[in-house]
């Protein structure tokens, strides 16, 4: 068997076009524009290349950005001050602080301090708890991202064994709350779990969202399975340079599973266009507007 592999670029693509029609649609009706602020600590050459691409798709979906950064050396209390401007700012519906802040400052006490309102990132625990709850909440882009291409093979999870690889915050946890929500009946694993491989081989659906090269070998997999594959690694390449790997071996999942997200290509794509997602719900839940359609 060859798995059907996840074309995490095109139905992001697909997300986007959906995201700037809903956009176009409120602005008309309603006269609103969702706009979403990025605030970035520090000069990491990463974090910039996220920023920039947030604030280039956030502006094609039609949408306002505002970009503010600060030095790596900001006082907690300056960058407290900037999200509090924020949060009373009535042109800004989505607040996303880039992680990882600088280790001067404490990060937990920075995402506190966005308005859940417009917590579009999902990590305020407000939104962990409601959703932890099955209410209805900002959830985090990247899980929501593994829900819509797990959706695009399944329509519906109802009675599906899945597993999650991962428990952070930013994602295997509140993917484990997506999964519950859809009715699957979810394991959730991390690094003192037992038996990993026994436990994924019973999996129709393996999330693995860890950040060890590979680490998922193909005779993990049960034959016909569901691959969501959110790890990224870099390994050295061939040239002397390196690639992007995922947590799954993907040439060997590739004979073993039904459907598979490939590394880069996958996962990764889906991120930003669920932000913009977010900051359209957050923008319409703030006005009183219907849920968008997306
Ligand atoms: P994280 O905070 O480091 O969490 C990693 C999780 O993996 C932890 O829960 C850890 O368990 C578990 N783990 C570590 N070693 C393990 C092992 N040997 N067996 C089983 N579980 C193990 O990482 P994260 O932020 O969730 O990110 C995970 C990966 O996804 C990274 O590669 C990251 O780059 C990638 N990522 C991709 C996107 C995207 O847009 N594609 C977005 C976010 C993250 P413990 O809790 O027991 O320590």
């Amino acid at each position: 068997m060859t798995a059907r592999i996840i074309d995490g670029k095109a139905i992001a693509a697909e997300l986007r076009v959906r995201v700037a029609g809903e956009v176009a649609r409120i602005k008309n009706a309603n006269g609103v524009t969702p706009g979403l602020a990025v605030v970035l600590v520090g000069s990491d050459p990463a974090s910039q290349v996220y920023v920039r691409s947030k604030h280039k798709q956030t502006q094609q979906a039609g949408m306002a950005s505002f970009e503010h950064v600060l030095p790596e050396d900001v006082a907690e209390a300056d960058l407290l001050a900037v999200i509090a401007q924020l949060n009373r700012d009535p042109a800004v519906h989505g607040i996303l602080v880039q992680l990882p802040l600088p280790k001067t400052l404490h990060t937990e006490t920075v995402i506190n301090a966005i308005d859940p309102a417009k917590d579009v990132d999902g990590l305020h625990p407000n939104n962990a708890g409601r959703l932890a709850g099955g209410f209805a909440a900002l959830s985090p882009c990247t899980p929501l991202g593994c829900m819509i291409l797990t959706k695009s093979v399944h329509a519906s999870l109802e009675g599906m064994n899945a597993i999650v690889i991962g428990r952070s915050n930013l994602v295997g946890r509140p993917l484990v709350q997506l999964l519950l929500n859809e009715n699957a009946t979810v394991t959730i694993a991390h690094s003192r779990s037992r038996d990993l491989a026994q436990l994924c081989a019973r999996a129709d659906l393996v999330s693995a969202a860890v950040g060890r090269a590979e680490m998922v070998r193909g005779d993990w997999i049960k034959p016909g399975a569901t691959v969501i594959d959110v790890g990224i690694s870099r390994l050295p390449a061939a040239d002397g340079k390196t690639r992007l790997v995922g947590d799954v071996a993907f040439s060997e999942a590739l004979n073993v599973a039904g459907a598979i997200t490939p590394v880069p290509g996958g996962v990764g794509q889906m991120t930003v266009a669920c932000l913009l997602v977010n900051t359209l719900r957050a923008a319409c839940a703030i006005h009183g507007l219907p849920k968008p359609g997306v």
